[in-house]
């Protein structure tokens, strides 16, 4: 079971490093060890397109540096993600001045945030990739969320336009994944980078337990990429898309299809009476995705409809008992009560678990909720969440459900 570190979902979702650098056009590279660095070699030395997880720089930037030994001019952040904004220093040559460091105006206060939050950040960042945050602090104490070694130089406002040793670089603005993000365009090369908004399966604005996510911009922005034509595209992770013109208008406009089928199913069901959140879920269906650049193996529709209702709507369920909740320890004790017992609730969860597995979750909380020390109240849940975990096909919900079976085992219902 994958409860600690970096699971089987994340290698399995990403082309988890690619074989080599791939000279995309004359002078510009990719390469991705998990998240990708895109290099522009210039008259005035090497503009990169973001620089990847601080630890995994090191061997990105020493595979870049097969291709080109150009210092460091320019540096694009993408957005302010630990995958794409702190590894800059592995590309730096040991004689060369600091670059300059673009980003948007916004992700200065993001550092800020993560630094107030840290804590929380690492426990949802454990729980994201299937452990529990005491899994995570057993770790050198130091926060990952905080502000990166070699922070933005220049930040703007909706776009820039950038010279440099003969190339240009369209840097733009708009909201997706982050309210921080940028894309670049490169008109002499041809090459779009999108950042996150193009990641080599579906796009990912339904993150659960994530600050806000923009799928209507998100998909007005793959539109304006599609309108540029480009020949070549580096994603955020994942392979490069060499000289295939037709291949990039389709999966550019295929994913906004995607990203809008479902704000518009969501609006339509909030806009029906305003149900509980639980209703609208299940009201909305999740489009066509069988595109291998639509598969939903990072995040998947259910959560994007989430993300829309609140979007537009408040933090209530819309379910009257919810509005102000008993303590969850004192409903599941009065339900395991009447049960007879919370091994009653653990063992009726287990006999659902294959034909209806989300009934058999409820059930399962509720059992654990009420007996957190009760060892085959712990066993049985943690094998339920197992179960659902390998059940699951994307990172988001295979790791959240293997977290809850870790935390199960140790008897703390995600606390
Ligand atoms: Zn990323």
């Amino acid at each position: 079971m994958p409860h600690s570190g970096i699971s089987p979902f994340e290698i399995d979702m990403f082309v988890d490093h690619l074989d080599g650098p791939v000279e995309v056009t004359d002078g510009v590279y990719y390469y991705a060890e998990f998240s990708g660095v895109t290099a522009f070699e210039t008259e005035e030395g090497l503009v990169l397109v973001d620089t990847g997880l601080e630890d995994n720089a090191p061997a990105l930037a020493e595979t870049i540096r097969t291709e080109t030994d150009q210092p460091v001019d320019t540096v694009v952040y993408t957005h302010g993600h630990l995958d794409h904004a702190f590894g800059l220093e592995a590309f730096l040559l040991e004689d060369q001045s600091d670059p300059r460091v673009i980003a948007h105006e916004n992700m200065p206060a993001r550092f800020d945030r993560y630094e107030r939050t840290s804590g929380h950040n690492e426990a949802i960042n454990a729980r994201q990739f299937g452990g529990t945050a005491a899994e995570q602090s057993a770790g050198d104490g130091e926060s990952q969320f905080r502000w990166p070694e070699y922070p933005p130089t220049i930040c703007y406002r909706d776009e820039l336009t950038l010279d440099i040793g003969g190339l240009t670089f369209e840097v733009r603005h708009s909201r997706g994944e982050t309210d921080d993000h940028s894309w670049v365009y490169c008109p002499e090369k041809d090459v779009l980078c999108t950042g996150d908004f193009h990641i080599n399966v579906a796009p990912n604005p339904g993150n659960p337990q994530k600050v806000q996510r923009y799928p209507e911009e998100w998909a007005e922005t793959l539109r304006e990429m599609a309108a540029l034509a480009p020949h070549h595209l580096c994603p955020g992770h994942g392979e490069p898309v060499v000289d295939a013109p037709d291949e990039i208008q389709n999966r550019l406009g295929s994913s906004a299809e995607y990203l809008e089928s479902i704000v518009e199913q969501t609006i339509d069901a909030l806009n029906d009476g305003s149900p509980p959140h639980v209703d609208i879920i299940h009201e909305v269906d999740a489009p066509d995705c069988d595109a291998p650049w639509l598969a939903e193996t990072y995040d998947e529709s259910e959560f994007i409809a989430r993300n829309v209702i609140r979007r537009y709507g408040g933090w209530w369920s819309g379910r009257p008992s919810e509005l102000k909740p008993a303590p969850r320890e004192r409903l599941a004790s009065e339900l395991a009560s009447l049960a007879g017992g919370a091994d009653v609730l653990a063992d009726r969860a287990l006999a659902l678990a294959d034909e209806d597995v989300r009934l058999s979750c409820h059930l399962a909380d509720f059992a654990l909720e009420a007996a957190p020390g009760n060892e085959s109240v712990q066993a049985a849940v943690a094998e339920i969440y197992r179960h659902r975990a390998s059940e699951e096909r994307n990172l988001m919900s295979g790791n959240l459900y293997a977290a809850a079976a870790a935390y199960a085992s140790e008897g703390r219902p995600f606390r």
